[in-house]
C-alpha cells in the first residue's frame, strides 16, 4: 500500500497537473461565474462627464439669497444644448446623473431653493463642486480595474460594463463527465429493490462541478464489472476535460475503477489521502485530462470534490489553484480526533457577540450521513491526533 498523502500534498499533485484551457470571448451578460483571462482597462473616465449628484439647479457657486433665472434644463441622457453657457444670474434645472452645463460649477438641490415661476432663490451658500460628481471619480481612463484569474461576480460584471466592455475574454468552461459506479445504484426517483440505493452522488457531483463553472455531460452509470466500468470510462474519457468517477476506488473485490483507468492509459498521480472522510481518493491524468476517482460514500465524494476537484476546475479556467476561503472559528463542542487522518468536519458558522465566529458540527459525521452537509458552511479541518479537540479550540474552516 502506498503511504497516505497529506491534503496539501494531494492538492499540490492536482495543481501540478492542471493545464490551462483555451479562452472564449463571451458577452458580459453571459460571463457570470467565468474566470477572466485578460485585464479590463477603463476605455474612458467613469463617470464620463461631470454630472449632478442631486435633482436641483446647476448654478455658479456663491452666497445664499441670490435669485436666478431658469434658462434651460439638463436631464439624464439629454444635456442642455451646448450653446447654453451659464451666465451670472442664471440657473439650469438639472436631474441626478445629468451633465453639468458649461459654466456651472455646482448644483443646489431642489429642497434648498424657492421656486417662483421661472425664477429660483437659493436658500443656501453654494461652494464650488457642491453636488457635482467629477469625471473619473470612479475610474480614470486607462486604469486597469480587473485582472486575469479573477472569478466574475455581479460587481465585476458591472464594473467591466462601466469600463466600456460588452464582451470579455474568459477561460473556457471545463467539460466534466461524472460516472457513478456500483451495482446497487438506481436512478433518482426509481423504486428501490432490496439492496438498492439511489445514486445521489451523480447529482451532487454534477451540481458541484457546475457551480465551479463546468459544463457537465449527462452522467454515465456503470455496474461493478471490469467490462462495464472500462467501457463507460473509455467513452467518458474521449469527451471530457475532467472525469469524475464515484465509487469503486477502494480495495474490495468489486472495485474496478483503478485497473480500468490504468488499462485506458490514465496514469496514477496519487491514491489515498490522510483524510476523513475521503481516504481512498484517487487521482490520475491522461495527457491534459484529469481523472478523479472519488470514494462512493456520499459525504466523502462531496468533501473530496470540494478539496481537490473544485480548485482544479477553476484553475483550468485560469484561476489560481486555491482552497476555498478560510475563516478561523471557535468550536462550540468537542470534536474527536482521528489518530492518523485529518478530519473534515462539516460545520455551521455563526457570529459570536464579540464579532468572532463559532463553528458547530452539523451532527453525526459518518461518511454516509449526507444530511450532515445540509446547512453546512464549510469544513473545519481538524488535524490528526490523539483524544479530542476541546470546545473553545480555534479551528480553520474552509468555506464551501
Ligand atoms: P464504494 O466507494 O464504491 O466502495 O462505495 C462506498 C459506499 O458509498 C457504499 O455504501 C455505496 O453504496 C455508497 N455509494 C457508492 N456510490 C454511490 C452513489 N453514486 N450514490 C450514493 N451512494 C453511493
Ligand atoms: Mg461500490
Amino acid at each position: 500500500m502506498p503511504p497516505l498523502l497529506t491534503i496539501a500534498q494531494a492538492r499540490a499533485a492536482v495543481a501540478a497537473a492542471v493545464e490551462l484551457l483555451p479562452t472564449d470571448r463571451v458577452p458580459v451578460a453571459d460571463a457570470l461565474g467565468r474566470v477572466l483571462a485578460e485585464p479590463v482597462v477603463a476605455a474612458h473616465d467613469v463617470p464620463p462627464f461631470a454630472n449632478a449628484a442631486m435633482d436641483g439647479y446647476a448654478v455658479h457657486a456663491g452666497p445664499r439669497g441670490r435669485t436666478l433665472k431658469v434658462v434651460g434644463e439638463s436631464r439624464a441622457g439629454a444635456p442642455a444644448p451646448a450653446a447654453t453657457d451659464l451666465e451670472d444670474g442664471e440657473a439650469i434645472r438639472i436631474s441626478t446623473g445629468a451633465a453639468l452645463p458649461a459654466g456651472a460649477d455646482a448644483v443646489l438641490q431642489v429642497e434648498r431653493v424657492s421656486v417662483d415661476g421661472d425664477r429660483v432663490t437659493l436658500d443656501d451658500d453654494v461652494a464650488p463642486g457642491r453636488n457635482v460628481r467629477l469625471p473619473g471619480e470612479d475610474l480614470h481612463a486607462g486604469a486597469t480595474v480587473l485582472g486575469p484569474g479573477i472569478r466574475l461576480g455581479p460587481a465585476e460584471l458591472g464594473v467591466a460594463v462601466t469600463a466600456g466592455r460588452g464582451e470579455l475574454e474568459v477561460g473556457r468552461r471545463p467539460r466534466v463527465t461524472v460516472v457513478a459506479t456500483g451495482d446497487e445504484l438506481v436512478a433518482p426517483g426509481a423504486q428501490l429493490a432490496p439492496g438498492q440505493i439511489h445514486d445521489s452522488n451523480a447529482i451532487t457531483l454534477a451540481a458541484l462541478a457546475r457551480r465551479a463553472g463546468a459544463e457537465v455531460a449527462p452522467t454515465g452509470r456503470a455496474a461493478d464489472t471490469r467490462e462495464a466500468v472500462e467501457a463507460t470510462l473509455a467513452a467518458a474519457l474521449d469527451e471530457a476535460d475532467v472525469l469524475v468517477v464515484s465509487g469503486g476506488v477502494s480495495v474490495g473485490p468489486h472495485d474496478h475503477v483503478k485497473p480500468a483507468l490504468q488499462a485506458l492509459g490514465v496514469e496514477q498521480r496519487f491514491w489515498r489521502v490522510a483524510l476523513r472522510p475521503g481516504k481512498p481518493t484517487w487521482f490520475g491524468t491522461r495527457g491534459r485530462r484529469l481523472v478523479f476517482g472519488l470514494p462512493g460514500n456520499p459525504v466523502s465524494s462531496m468533501v473530496t470534490f470540494h478539496l481537490f476537484a473544485r480548485p482544479a476546475l477553476l484553475a483550468l479556467q485560469g484561476a489560481p489553484y486555491a482552497s476555498g476561503p478560510l475563516r478561523t472559528a471557535r468550536l462550540t463542542e468537542a470534536v474527536p480526533r482521528s489518530p492518523e487522518r485529518d478530519e473534515a468536519v462539516r460545520v455551521r458558522l455563526a457570529g459570536g457577540a464579540d464579532g468572532s465566529l463559532t463553528a458547530t458540527p452539523t451532527g453525526p459525521q459518518g461518511s454516509h450521513v449526507l444530511t450532515s452537509m445540509l446547512g453546512a458552511d464549510g469544513l473545519a479541518l481538524v488535524e490528526a491526533g490523539e483524544g479530542e479537540l476541546a470546545a473553545g479550540t480555534t479551528v480553520t474552516v474552509e468555506l464551501f
